[in-house]
């Protein structure tokens, strides 16, 4: 997928989130995006996914812009979908009804085939056995599979993840990234923010640094991992690869 932001700043209150940020990606299949805390990962993927307006700039997908209405904006969201670190699945609901009751209310899908393609996808993820499980019920790493299911379920242009495995201790992180790069394989384009670097290295292809609400350094992740321009990308890898 093809992105381009340019000179997006993101006020809140009196703490500017991003200030001036420019990223252009030509082609990629999954970008990820990296950098320290608070450095305006979340923000980014926030505007991207059209949850929020930028206070200045311009966002454009796939030489698309961003709509800035908020009746663009609904329409815009039902084309892709998001992965955030805490499910956010709704909890009074078992995982065949977090799946397919979106596809009924927000695509306005028929129930049968809403509960067909739940169906499906929790099959594709192992996760038939669960369908009848609320959250409580389930791993961190289940309802996490759950969620990306239900993200997948209308077939988005591309999905944006936001630390998808920060929650969730190492095997099941381990479980969760086999199922983002499987949909990577499969060939659906993503967008990551990710602290787990050995990810990054093996499926992103390409990488985005965000620090202090600017693109650090955007290169290829070869390049990048092997040779970073940016002492800053230097240091925060130097950091990052020895945990
Ligand atoms: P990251 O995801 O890289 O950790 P964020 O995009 O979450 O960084 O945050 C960037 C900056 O914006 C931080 O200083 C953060 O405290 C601030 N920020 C993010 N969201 C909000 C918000 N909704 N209200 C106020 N400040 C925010
Ligand atoms: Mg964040």
């Amino acid at each position: 997928m093809k992105i381009d932001l340019q000179g997006v700043s993101k006020k809140y209150g009196e703490l500017w989130a991003l200030q001036d940020l420019t990223l252009e990606v030509e082609d990629s299949r999954c970008l990820a995006l990296i950098g320290p805390s608070g450095g305006g990962k979340s923000t980014t993927l926030r505007l991207l996914a059209g949850l929020e307006r930028p206070s200045s700039g311009s966002l454009s997908v796939n030489g698309k812009l961003l709509p800035t209405d908020e009746t663009g904006l609904r329409e815009y969201r039902k084309t892709i979908g998001v992965v955030f670190q805490a499910y956010n699945l709704f909890p009074h609901l078992d995982a065949l009804t977090n799946i397919a009751l979106p596809l009924e209310v927000v695509h306005g899908e028929s129930p049968n085939d809403a509960r067909l393609r739940a169906t499906a996808l929790l099959e594709r993820f192992q996760l038939q056995e669960h369908a009848r499980k609320k959250p409580a019920e389930l791993s961190g790493g289940q309802n996490q599979r759950v969620a990306i299911a239900r993200a997948l379920a209308p077939s988005p242009e591309f999905l944006l993840f936001d630390e998808p495995t920060s929650a969730l201790d190492p095997e099941m992180t381990a479980e969760v990234l086999d199922v983002i790069e499987s949909l990577i394989q499969d060939g659906k384009r993503i967008i990551i923010v990710t602290h787990q670097m050995g990810f990054a290295k093996r499926a992103a292809e390409t990488i985005a640094l965000i620090a202090d609400g600017k693109v650090e350094e955007l290169g290829k992740a070869e390049k990048l991992f092997s040779s970073p321009s940016s002492k800053l990308t230097e240091r925060f890898l130097a950091k990052a690869l020895n945990y």
